[in-house]
């Protein structure tokens, strides 16, 4: 690769490159920022700028940037078999180990798993799966998927439609027929005088409501994230996932938990569903299963899904050509090996992600911040116009991007929804990096309420 200095690079990247969620035109007017070197929770950008990364690229690098260890796997799968498909009843050995490690590492009779790309191919697999589940044993009218609004799942045309992003929905005739919404947990907005807990079945119930509405015998399973990520960090009350379980169980409704985020330490536990105490037929991962090395998403199907579709099933018609790729597959080992070996994950729950919790905590006490919340090392901060009650500013956004770029200015990657403040930094973070990384935050936040 020629060495090219960074505007020309910038130049290159306005006439050629459309970003993803990028106001494009913006974008090549402000010229994009061009990030070149990575190690622990630090980042670096081309004008030599250090910066703690406390959103691990997107929610994904969990084991942390540099790891020499994963691009020695790669590198040596890649000389000894670049590629093979498990199409036409062939495979490699690293698909089958990484199926065999997931089905250790997941909880309850998640024992089956399929391979995709990313988390997106994940859920259209699973959106495919679960009618063709229902439709082999003779109940093809069991096909609509209850999401949820605001809620993420992906960008494809599947995963934007069991997402709730109105923003997307507009974009491409989302979403598709058979999915419906019903509203998400977030106590802070809409908790009204209910104490959390009980907010928490309230929201629940929705479920309900909305499986009875449309015929217990019309749905087909329910989706959601444990903890909803990109909306704003929505942490639900204790009380919402198992009374979710138990319409799902009542209703013979399959249970899918999109544990893209949440997955691989993120919460504390190894899965979101371990956190907050349900048990899901289906799973989606992806981001950390790899940290973000390389590209790879999985579903993990439980027994009862997984027996259905070996004895009855019939051929599978659903496959992508790098399903299982074994570059992918041999990465994702070994970011596994290292999470589990180094202890990454039982380190944060015994010790950093407590810390976390107390420092993040403490920025509660600022002035501009009506919420802190945190579970595990995922949290955010909720800015709004007056600390004594829970409303929002009127034009949402505005100060939440005005935030996020004072703290990019201090060296400190914090990502904006609205007006929450996203955390999400890489499991490796240590106590000072702690310390450093509230301070920054303090910062950030001084400096935008010194604007107001
Ligand atoms: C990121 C994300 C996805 C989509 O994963 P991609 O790899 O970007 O396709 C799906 N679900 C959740 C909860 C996510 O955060």
């Amino acid at each position: 690769m020629t060495h090219l200095d960074t505007r020309t690079l910038q130049q290159l990247d306005a006439a050629h490159h459309l970003h993803p969620f990028n106001d494009n035109a913006a974008l090549a007017k402000r010229g994009t920022r061009l990030l070149t070197r990575g190690e622990g929770c630090y980042v670096w950008d081309a004008e030599g700028n250090q910066l703690l990364d406390a959103f691990a690229g997107l929610w994904c690098v969990n084991i942390g940037y540099g790891r020499p260890e994963l691009g020695a796997v790669a590198a040596k799968q890649m000389t000894e078999l670049a590629y093979y498909n498990s199409f036409f009843q062939c495979t490699t050995a690293p698909t089958v180990q990484l199926a065999a490690k997931l089905a250790e590492l997941t909880p309850y009779d998640l024992n089956h798993a399929f391979f995709s790309n990313s988390g997106s191919e994940a859920n259209d697999t699973i959106l495919r799966m679960v009618r063709h589940f229902w439709a082999v044993q003779d109940r093809p009218q069991k096909n609509i998927f209850i999401g949820r609004h605001n809620g993420y799942h992906g960008s494809t045309v599947a995963g934007a439609s069991l997402g709730g992003m109105k923003g997307m929905h507009a974009q491409g005739g989302l979403p598709i027929p058979d999915i419906h919404h019903i509203d998400p947990p977030f106590w802070f907005a809409d908790g009204g005088d209910l104490d959390p807990e009980e907010y928490g079945l309230v929201a629940a119930r929705r479920l309900e409501q909305k499986i009875l509405e449309l015929g217990p015998e019309r749905v087909a399973a329910f989706i959601g994230e444990p903890i909803m990520g990109a909306i704003g960090v929505y942490i639900p009350p204790m009380s919402y996932w198992p009374e979710i379980e138990r319409i799902c169980r009542q209703y013979d409704v399959l249970l899918v938990a999109d544990e893209v985020i949440c997955g691989f330490g993120r919460t504390g536990e190894w899965f979101g569903c371990q956190t907050f105490g349900f048990r899901p037929d289906i799973m989606t991962l992806a981001k950390g299963i790899t940290s973000g090395y390389i590209p790879l998403g999985a579903v993990m199907f439980n027994d009862r899904v997984a027996k259905v579709l070996a004895t009855q099933g019939g051929e599978l018609a659903h496959g992508y050509t790098y399903s299982g790729h074994p570059v992918c597959c041999a990465v994702a080992l070994e970011n596994l090996r290292i999470l589990q070996e180094e202890k990454i994950v039982d380190t944060c729950k015994a010790d950093t992600a407590g810390y976390l919790r107390q420092r993040w905590l403490e920025l509660g006490a600022h002035p501009l911040v009506g919420e802190a919340r945190i579970t595990g090392m995922v949290g955010a901060l909720e800015l709004v116009p007056d600390k004594s009650e829970r409303k929002f500013f009127t034009e949402r956004g505005k100060v939440g991007v005005r935030c996020r770029d004072l703290a990019l200015k201090n060296g400190l990657i914090l990502r904006a929804t609205y007006d929450s403040m996203l955390l999400s930094p890489p499991l490796v973070i240590s106590r000072a990096q702690v310390d450093e990384l509230v301070e920054k935050t303090w910062r950030a936040l001084d400096e935008t309420a010194g604007e107001l």
